[in-house]
């Protein structure tokens, strides 16, 4: 095995040295790649320039394979290194693409030494595995990149081939230099190419969708093909609504609501309790298609997904009775009330991960407030909404109150722009936030946003071990760490950290990862391949930046697994403050340990995060649990606990986590308006 792939466990001084070592040879490597080629390059042409023996060139990289493959990774690291921080500036998803194609294309990859090496490499890729390996791994972290920050500015599909489109202009236009020997393009003119023809797409891009009269866009619009994470197979194919349809529902909703509305909360509350003892009857079914649609195992979405959907409607069934305004005495000559009236129609926009858990938070409060409710699923999870429409209107809600509307973000968006929709509530990213907020901004709608997060759980020194392992465990691997709440960073006090960290290694260990079908499984599926190859590009940037893998780490293929998008639960230990997976929301089974030794110093390092959904605190010591809860930014906490969430607690976010809440009588607030009436109990007094 090639030892440079693995990163050094410590940091002693000898370490160090032999680290500093290695790098030299690889150096010494690429000089020697520029100058004599792939053929020329042994180990002992390498031990001849470094002036050191073949032996200790083979003591570290084994064989020639091994030297070029660490050669050809250290190239990759620091090129996606310098993408990285480049990214980190850009602001928008445009700056972002820009940062990709800038630095693949800077003036150091055009330098004759270098672009010679990477030739060298290139040429070699299809015979040597690990070379293959090296080079597939920076695709897809550049493929995955292009794809997420194009998917904010133009639809899925268009995306996908756009991103791979820069990416082949990327090696097309670089390769076309080499083989000139840098004599037909250089970095600027190279650069400006692969800008103009960026600044091209995305403008024809926009001029087709704003050509398509709306009639026929509402036809022609792509179509859902809905696929099992677990095994690939195609589950259903669904067309997406256009303009047409979207408005033709807003027109069914908005004259459904009238009557709604018109209603008294108990009667609204009928219908809704009704609906959630179909939910408890039909159980077992919408469990095993949430469980086909996204991967999580049955053990789950058997005793969460439909039953806190039921409770949330059993809890807004028997609240929309009970909402209303306030009476205000205004002394003898009058008095005031408030009425809480409905918004009117309203939007849901799901995520892929709760599927119809998210359906029933967004249209239980919605409906019991007296709206109409229009709902999109992620284009990923389509089909429990569906049951979830129909169930309502068994359960006697007049057509037209919940629809819903299915497609990928363009269909969003006809929501999210739609006059007609008074307030969107969105479960999604922080950038899918933003879109959506500036979008609703043109109509001033009213929106909640349940966004991500980078949750901090906090082991103190007198917490009970085993209640916290159980903690961080619910809180990274529950429906395979798909959770936005996870408390992924999870900071113990050095003198219990041994010990924690032996307890959740041997539980991690003995989780069973399977056929979510089984009821034996423990950890199911990612949501797609795509998402997958998100989570192992952090997994080996956690590696990278040399964090240590405690358990997981990779992939798991066992099998029929390998059909699907399995990835092993995964505890790095010896993480630190700045590393990608301690900053970025991973949205995987990936837990980060991280040691601390003071309250105030942990305080500050769990608040240093543009995130602010969740936090976890662990102790024995009452009057240090409120202080330290007190003290954390973020909008749901627990403490001696994790990722619980009743629905009679407000659930949401602070800082780029979110507005608005969910759950609670919170919600109601934001499904209503005020309206406030003064009534004049005497005759006017007027001067004129
Ligand atoms: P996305 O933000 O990618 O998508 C969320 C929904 O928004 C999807 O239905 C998507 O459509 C739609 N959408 C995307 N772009 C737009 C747009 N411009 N206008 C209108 N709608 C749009 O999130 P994911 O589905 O990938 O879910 C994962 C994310 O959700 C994570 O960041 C996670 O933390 C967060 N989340 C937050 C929760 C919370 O309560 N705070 C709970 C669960 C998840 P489509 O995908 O169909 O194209």
């Amino acid at each position: 095995m090639n030892r440079q792939s693995t990163p050094p466990l410590h940091h002693s001084p000898r370490d160090e040295a032999e680290e500093t070592r290695r790098e030299q040879l690889i150096e010494v490597t690429i000089d020697s790649l520029a100058e004599v080629g792939y053929v020329g390059t042994t180990l002992a042409e390498i031990a001849r320039r470094a002036g050191v023996s073949p032996g200790l060139v083979s003591h570290y990289f084994d064989d020639k394979d091994g030297l070029l493959e660490a050669a050809f990774r250290s190239l990759s690291r620091s090129l996606w290194a310098r993408v990285r921080a480049k990214l980190a500036l850009g602001h928008t998803p445009r700056a972002r693409v820009q940062a990709v194609i800038d630095v693949n294309l800077a003036p150091e990859e055009f330098d004759r030494r270098t672009g010679t090496a990477w030739l060298a490499f290139w040429g070699q890729v299809l015979h040597v595995r690990g070379l293959k390996r090296v080079q597939t791994g920076y695709q897809r972290r550049m493929l995955s990149n292009l794809r997420h920050d194009l998917r904010q500015m133009i639809a899925g599909d268009d995306a996908r081939s756009l991103a791979a489109m820069i990416a082949a202009m990327i090696d097309g236009v670089w390769l076309r230099a080499a083989l000139s020997e840098w004599q037909e393009a250089d970095s600027a003119s190279a650069r400006a190419l692969l800008t103009a023809f960026v600044e091209g797409r995305l403008k024809d891009l926009a001029q087709a969708r704003a050509a398509v009269p709306p009639r026929r866009a509402a036809e022609s619009v792509a179509t859902l093909r809905v696929i099992n994470p677990a095994t690939g197979e195609l589950l259903a194919e669904i067309p997406a609504d256009g303009p047409a349809q979207v408005d033709a529902a807003v027109a069914r909703a908005q004259q459904a609501q009238r009557e709604w509305a018109a209603l008294s909360g108990a009667q609204r509350g009928r219908v809704l309790q009704r609906a959630a003892q179909l939910l408890r009857e039909r159980n077992a079914q919408l469990a095993e298609l949430e469980t086909r649609n996204t991967g999580k195992p049955i053990q789950e979405t058997s005793v969460v997904d439909a039953l806190s959907g039921a409770e949330c409607l059993e809890y807004y069934a028997g609240l929309a009775a009970a909402i209303g305004g306030e009476h205000l005495d205004l002394g003898a000559a009058a008095f005031g009330y408030t009425r809480r009236e409905p918004l009117g129609v309203v939007g849901g926009i799901g995520a892929w991960n709760y599927p119809l858990q998210i359906a029933c938070w967004k249209s239980a409060p919605a409906l019991a407030c007296g709206n109409a409710m229009l709902f999109k699923p992620a284009e990923l999870t389509p089909l429990t909404a569906i049951e979830l429409e129909a169930i309502y209107r068994e359960a006697g809600l007049p057509p037209g109150l919940f629809q819903v509307i299915q497609g990928a973000a363009p269909t969003g968006r006809l929501l999210t722009r739609h006059p007609a929709i008074r307030k969107i509530s969105l479960t999604g990213e922080v950038g899918t936030g933003k879109a959506v907020m500036a979008d609703a901004a043109e109509t001033l709608k009213q929106v909640t946003l349940e966004l991500g997060g980078k949750s901090p759980i906090i082991v103190f020194e007198d917490a009970q071990l085993d209640n916290a392992v159980s903690g961080a465990l619910l809180g990274n691997f529950y429906s395979a760490g798909e959770v936005c709440s996870n408390g992924t960073r999870v900071f113990v006090h050095a003198s219990v950290h041994a010990g924690f960290v032996e307890r959740l290694r041997a539980r991690s260990d003995a989780l069973r990862i399977g056929d979510p079908l089984d009821p034996a499984t423990q950890v199911g599926a990612l949501i797609s391949a795509e998402h997958m190859e998100k989570v192992l590009g952090y997994i080996a940037r956690g590696r990278a930046q040399g964090a240590r893998v405690l358990t997981g780490g990779a992939r798991v293929t066992a099998g029929q697994l390998a059909r699907g998008f399995f990835v092993a639960p995964t505890v790095f230990d010896g993480c630190r403050d700045e590393m990608d997976i301690v900053r970025r929301e991973i949205f995987g089974p990936v837990m980060a340990v991280l040691k601390f030794t003071d309250e105030d110093e942990v305080v500050a390092r769990a608040n240093d995060t543009e995130f602010g959904l969740a936090a976890g605190v662990f102790t024995e010591d009452l009057r240090r649990a409120h202080r330290v809860i007190a003290r954390l930014e973020a909008g749901t906490c627990w403490i001696n606990h994790y990722n619980i969430t009743p629905v009679e607690l407000p659930f949401g976010g602070v800082k780029l986590s979110g507005l608005g809440r969910e759950n609670g009588r919170a919600a109601i607030e934001h499904y209503t308006q005020l309206k406030s009436v003064y009534v004049a109990m005497r005759d006017i007094d007027a001067p004129y």
